[in-house]
């Protein structure tokens, strides 16, 4: 099991398109690995997100263009 007690829900990630950072809330609870499709806050694009929990419940972001 994960220890959640340090999870911390806010990541950033920067856009695929415009390259501006753009934050995030991560929800651990949807598993270890996910992927879904967010519009830049910026430019208005989808970038298409991955999103990694490490046994820390540190999470890593990227991003891709969705097309
Ligand atoms: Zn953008």
């Amino acid at each position: 099991m994960l220890d959640t007690t340090h999870f911390d829900n806010d990541a950033e990630y920067s856009c695929a398109f415009c390259g501006e950072p753009n934050g995030i809330d991560v929800d651990l609870s949807g598993g270890r690995r996910q992927r879904y499709v967010e519009d830049c806050q910026v430019c208005c694009r989808p970038n298409l997100l991955h999103l990694s929990f490490d046994d820390d419940g540190q999470v890593s972001v990227w991003a891709e263009p969705e097309s």
